[in-house]
């Protein structure tokens, strides 16, 4: 057995106790005739004690040689209770220690390339990212996973218990219209052709309202070929939802209740601006704030005050840079108007979507709307778009081809985990709250991804790269 306890376990075990210990030496420091490590497991840290007296000349000279920081050991020894005076209040394990009888050293570590153990040197990005794995275990990072952790598990917990199944859907796909550019995969059995890396299981998840699976979510990634930003990253997550039978109404109270639910359970410490959540109208936000993703706090110095608000009455359709018409959340949200022909002869600019951001101290923390589920209407918001027949036919025919077969109403939304976490956790950026981000354009330094492939791959993929 490699340890009877994890450090965490020993506030608990009694003085006395001979315990195995395994884990990385967090700090060291000789006092004499005495070594002290700190000995760590995850976030956990305990004192053990190595005396002169308990090791031969020869095995001092080793354990002097070897313990350095983040070397990984097994230590054999017995706990003690700390002399008055000697105790730490800032561990949980500060009112013993470990005096070491046997000493292992199952891994030497080579110096590490920046500071460990000292959350106050700030240590340049692109090196924490190279070495992510040891970014990894300092406090901070240990700490927001934990957090995310956390998170997820109170989102699942909330949804399985009412009903909802965790489904998974494809990433390898077809181009979604998100308003995003894809991430392309070439097929090796179809020369020339591509699927794309979904930017989110949209129309998967309409689907599986259609095969009457009636409450779904996932945690899923979604890519996005956009340049990257603080909040953004070529891969995020999102609790995807979708839901039949019901109306706007039922998934903002679904939205509202659950994160009302995950703040009192996961940072209790927090407290909620407005109960219920704000709401205003786009055009609201627009006026009074000048964004759609207004900072509500009542005190922005505040970390822990959490401004939760919806944002409703988006327009369906927004003009693009080169003059045509645009979704402004995506075609498959419901316009609101009575029929078909009062969306053919209203002008689409004034035509209102039934469509609900979800914001949080002035980001945008989610997105959904209706969904279209009379096939002409849905055909009708595609010709205003500007696809040709053909070119509904090519891109959602699959879906249109569904609606003939018993559609329900549904609705939807796609909270984003990254940014929640990031703003529970107070950090600047969704970096800190993922263990493997990508730099701001688009590379992972530790595993120096992107990379070239070989002639072999690009020949089998039909490919010709153009220098
Ligand atoms: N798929 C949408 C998004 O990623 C969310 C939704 O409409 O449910 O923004």
């Amino acid at each position: 057995m490699f340890r009877t306890h994890e450090v965490k376990d020993l506030p608990s075990v009694e003085i006395g106790t001979k315990v195995t210990l395994a884990g990385w030496v967090h700090r060291r420091r000789d006092h004499g005739p005495l070594i002290f490590i700190d000995l760590r497991n995850r976030r956990d840290l305990v004192q053990v004690v190595i005396r002169e007296k308990d090791f031969s000349a020869t095995e001092q000279e080793g354990l002097k040689e070897a313990i350095r920081p983040e070397t990984v050991v097994q230590i054999q020894g017995t706990i003690q209770a700390r002399k008055p005076g000697n105790e730490n209040p800032n561990i949980a394990t500060g009112k013993i220690e470990v005096i070491a009888e046997k000493v292992v050293i199952i891994n030497s570590a080579a110096t590490p390339p920046f500071v460990l153990d000292d959350p106050s040197v700030v240590v340049g990005e692109d090196i924490r990212m190279k070495y992510r794995y040891l970014d990894l275990r300092r406090e901070r990072l240990q700490k927001n996973l934990l957090l995310r952790h956390e998170v997820v598990r109170a989102m699942r917990q909330y949804l399985i218990v009412r009903d909802f199944i965790e489904i998974e859907t494809p990433y390898l796909s077809k181009s979604t219209p998100e308003g995003a550019r894809d991430y392309l995969v070439p097929s090796r059995f179809q020369p020339g052709k591509f699927y794309a890396l979904p930017q989110s299981p949209q129309q998967y998840k309409q689907l599986l309202m259609v095969a009457g699976l009636e409450k779904y979510f996932q945690i899923v990634r979604c890519f996005r070929d956009e340049d990257t930003r603080g909040d953004r990253q070529p891969e995020f997550t999102q609790l995807d939802i979708e839901m039949s039978f019901v109306e706007q109404e039922d998934i903002l109270k679904l939205i509202e209740e659950m994160y009302i639910h995950l703040v009192k359970t996961v940072t209790p410490e927090k407290h909620i601006t407005f109960q219920p959540f704000k709401r205003l109208s786009s055009a609201e936000a627009m006026s009074k704030y000048g964004t759609d993703k207004p900072d509500l706090r009542e005190n922005k110095e505040d970390p822990n005050e959490l401004a939760f608000a919806f944002i409703l009455d988006f327009p369906m359709f927004e003009k693009k840079d080169d003059g045509s018409l645009g979704a402004v959340h995506h075609p498959f949200t419901r316009p609101r108007v009575n029929n078909v022909e009062e969306l053919k002869i209203t002008d689409p600019l004034a035509v209102l979507a039934e469509q609900y951001d979800f914001v949080l101290n002035g980001y945008e923390i989610g997105g959904g709307s209706m969904r279209t589920h009379d096939p002409k209407m849905l055909q009708a918001v595609f010709e205003i778009l500007g696809h040709s027949p053909d070119d509904v036919q090519a891109q959602f025919g699959h879906l249109l081809e569904a609606f003939r077969y018993g559609v329900p109403p549904h609705g939807g939304i796609a909270p984003g985990i990254d940014r929640f976490v990031m703003i529970l956790a107070n950090e600047p950026n969704i970096r800190e709250v993922i263990a493997f981000p990508k730099t701001g354009d688009g590379r992972d330094l530790m595993m120096d991804a992107p990379s070239s492939i070989s002639e072999q791959q690009i020949k089998e993929l039909h490919l010709r790269i153009i220098k």
